[in-house]
């Protein structure tokens, strides 16, 4: 059994986490490679070493003094490494930071010193060896990540190599030029790193035991989801659930890895599960409900619409020609919707209904804006008659009027749109039919 396991910026952002995560990776000796992110906020006023890097680097940009904005940062890990009682000292490590700041080397230089530094600290007190990921993630010319260069010598280091600790967050181009990837991206990191060395499993240690059914600011205490296959999470996440960045899936789910989400303050709780596929049946018939505001439905009428080959083509030709994505297409014999984000589409609405009335010439064009959608996804619908039934039924009793439904082919997810006012009471009423009457 071989582990790799990554730890979030609240697991690690005090002596006292600390060494929560040395307990859990000396609980298992399979755990043999380590991910970690900067230290987090320690307290909800707290700020992450990752912000004060960014802060920090914005005064030297502009040439002014950062050393007390980097002492702060230094105290931080200073407290961590006192509070462990190690025998460590970053003096000569924020010296060379100071040098380069001054250099101005660059943002994400700045920004990956927080993980660069925490994995000197962790690989101290665990007694593993330091891996610098600016020697094995690679980032192309153009600044993007380099997939098989990255795969090939990161499972060449790590071969010979019983128990590492790899930061989180950043590589380097081969010219030396440290890269980061977008915030949140050590998760990244740990998927690359499991998939170079074909772990059994990735452990994703965070501040949570798991992904929830919904979202717990809507849902009082919901329920932890313990097994989500990969496209399952893809629909959730897309529709704005959050515990793991989005890119993470990719390394491992090619290479048939599951994940392991789990909490750091309750080691004991089994968490969520991501895996490609199981034949287990979910408890629930649905595997969770997520959903964002702020869309607007493009409806767009034309006679004869259904005959006319090539109009789905222009019409979407409109929005490409103004440089925005849409969501959904629902259509019917007349009529098409487009769904679009309402922040990209307000300032270029005009000039979208023109080009569409320029290629596609409709009969008439209908905007109506502040629609939310809810995503309802599960494996289990597949397999389970009156779903939709059951949702209808539940938003009509729910005094909530559906603007639109979309069931994907697959039977994983069904789309439905309401106004922007009824998104909460709607996702309690989707909540309560499923999982608290437990159909
Ligand atoms: N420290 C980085 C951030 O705050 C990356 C991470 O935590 O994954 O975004």
């Amino acid at each position: 059994m071989l582990k790799v396991v990554k730890f979030g910026g609240s697991s690690l952002a005090s002596a006292g986490q600390f060494s929560k995560v040395g307990k859990i990776v000396r609980a298992d000796e399979s755990r043999r490679y380590v991910v970690p992110s900067a230290p987090g906020k320690r307290n909800s006023k707290d700020t992450k070493v990752t912000d004060m890097l960014y802060q920090c680097y914005a005064l030297a940009e502009a040439e002014e003094n950062f050393s007390s904005a980097l002492k702060k940062i230094q105290e931080r890990y200073d407290s961590i490494i006192n509070g462990l009682n190690l025998t460590l000292s970053l003096n000569k490590e924020f010296e060379m930071i100071a040098e380069n700041f001054k250099k101005k080397v660059g943002a994400d230089y700045a920004a990956s010193r927080g993980e660069y530094l925490n994995g000197i600290v962790m690989a101290n007190y665990l007694g593993f060896e330091f891996i610098d990921a600016a020697e094995v993630i690679v980032f192309d010319t153009n600044g993007e990540f380099d997939a098989d260069k990255t795969n090939e010598r990161l499972s060449k280091r790590l071969k010979d190599c019983e128990h590492a600790v790899i930061p989180g967050f950043y590589g380097a181009r081969e010219d030396g030029m440290v890269k980061t990837f977008s915030r949140g991206g050590s998760d990244i990191t740990g998927s690359i790193v499991a998939k170079a060395v074909r772990a059994d499993i990735y452990e994703n240690w965070t501040d949570v035991s798991g992904f929830l059914i919904a979202d717990p600011r809507i849902i009082k205490n919901p329920e932890v989801i313990k097994v989500i296959t990969y496209r399952e999470l893809r629909e959730l996440s897309y529709m704005g659930a959050t515990v793991l960045h989005e890119d993470a899936v990719f390394p491992v789910r090619k290479a048939g890895i599951p994940i392991n989400i789990r909490n750091t303050n309750a080691p004991e709780d089994e968490g969520t599960l991501i895996v490609e596929s199981t034949c287990r049946q979910p408890y629930y018939t649905i595997t969770g409900i997520a959903g964002k505001k702020g869309f607007v439905a493009v409806n767009i009428d034309k006679d004869m619409m259904n005959s006319e080959v090539g109009f789905g083509r222009k019409v979407l030709a409109a929005f490409e020609e103004h440089g925005i994505s849409f969501e959904h297409l629902p259509s019917g014999i007349d009529t098409m919707t487009v769904f679009v984000h309402q922040e990209e589409f307000e300032g270029k609405e005009q000039q979208v209904l023109s080009a569409i009335h320029r290629l596609a010439q409709p009969d008439s064009i209908d905007l109506e804006g502040d629609i939310a959608l809810i995503a309802v996804v599960g494996r289990g619908m597949r397999s389970t008659r009156g779903t939709a039934g059951r949702i209808f039924s539940a938003l009509a009793h729910a005094n909530v009027n559906v603007k639109m439904i979309d069931q994907g082919s697959s039977e994983l997810n069904i789309i439905i749109g309401v106004k922007n006012c009824d998104f909460e009471t709607a996702i309690r009423a989707i909540y309560d039919i499923f999982v608290e009457t437990q159909i």
